[in-house]
């Protein structure tokens, strides 16, 4: 159940109108570990820079991650900084300064090279691409990517589509790579041009998945408290890889419950700033907001309490 991410490795500041964040642990292959790690052994590959404060991810190995394919390299680590609005649906990038990110070039450690799951994070596509010739054979290689790589590599983004087995992107950007506002439609485009399963992230309305031969829509979890939205969409994906990983198969209904595993981990990730909730997450909290989400979703009424509707 050998579960691979590739990604980056961050320092964030992060201003929401709960308050303010500074340099603090972020990420998308950090936030994918931290939600993943609760379903299986994870296998990171990243690079920070010599000013990283490492004993902050020692929660990660902790939990079984193994730190093996994260280089530390001299310079300063890389740095993003957003603000979100009122609503927390949209942010603003404020600033992003690569650091060591900028010389990355993912060297897959030999004993990764065999692992069954390979979730490439949000990287230059060119990057993603020599991830896939550094590993074997994967049983499913899911990406995630940005407007900023659609905006200016659009061709090895389209690449990498015929290379992977799933791509999971949020709207905006399923409008932006297909040139289609409907995204039914989009989604449809998007799986012509490679990837056999699509997931739409819907921010705080949800996230649905298109397969070959259906869609499936799952809501996000309604919180009371959103603290900081930053890395929801990781930890989706961390959820998401953790619980295929760990149940091994990819059946329609596996890839229902990912799905939402994903949206519940996605949850936890907003309720404290950075991967401070993640980092204390215990598996029984999961299966217990797993539980509620069932409950909240299912429309089948008991028998005997169909009159009146
Ligand atoms: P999410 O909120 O799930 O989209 O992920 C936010 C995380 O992505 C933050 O922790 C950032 O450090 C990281 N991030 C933001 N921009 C980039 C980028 N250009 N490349 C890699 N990681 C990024």
């Amino acid at each position: 159940m050998s579960l691979l991410v590739v990604g980056s490795v961050a320092l964030d500041t992060v201003e929401t109108p709960f308050g303010r964040a500074e340099d603090a642990l972020g990420g998308s292959a950090t936030f994918f570990s931290a939600a993943a790690s609760l379903f299986c052994p994870v296998q990171l590959v990243g690079v920070v820079g010599d000013d990283y404060p490492m004993q902050g991810l020692q929660f990660l190995a902790d939990r079984g991650v193994d730190l093996g394919g994260l280089e530390q390299a001299q310079g300063e680590s890389f740095r993003w900084s957003g603000v979100y609005s009122y609503d927390l649906n949209s942010r603003e990038t404020l600033d992003t300064r690569l650091g060591v990110f900028a010389d990355f070039a993912p060297k897959i450690p030999e004993g990764f090279r065999d692992a069954e799951w390979v979730f490439l994070g949000n990287i230059d596509p060119e990057l993603q691409l020599g991830v896939l010739d550094q590993v074997r054979s994967p049983k499913l290689v899911a990406c995630d990517t940005m407007n900023l790589w659609i905006d200016i590599k659009r061709e090895r983004v389209l690449d990498l589509l015929q290379r992977v087995d799933m791509l999971m992107i949020n709207d905006g950007e399923a409008r932006q790579l297909s040139g289609d506002h409907n995204l039914a439609r989009a989604a449809r485009w998007i799986q012509s041009r490679g990837p056999r399963y699509l997931i739409i992230k819907k921010g705080e309305h949800g996230a649905i998945l298109f397969t070959p031969t259906g869609t499936f829509f799952a809501p996000g979890y309604p919180l009371e408290e959103v603290f900081d939205p930053t890395g929801a969409g990781d930890s989706f994906a961390g959820g998401f890889m953790g619980h295929l990983a760990q149940c091994g198969r990819l059946e329609d209904s596996d890839l229902r419950r990912a799905v939402v595993y994903g949206s519940v981990l996605g949850s936890y990730a907003c309720e404290r700033f950075s991967v401070e909730r993640l980092r204390d997450l215990t598996a029984d909290e999961v299966e217990e907001r797993v539980r509620h989400f069932r409950e909240m979703t299912s429309f089948e009424l008991p028998v005997g309490e169909e009159a009146g509707v």
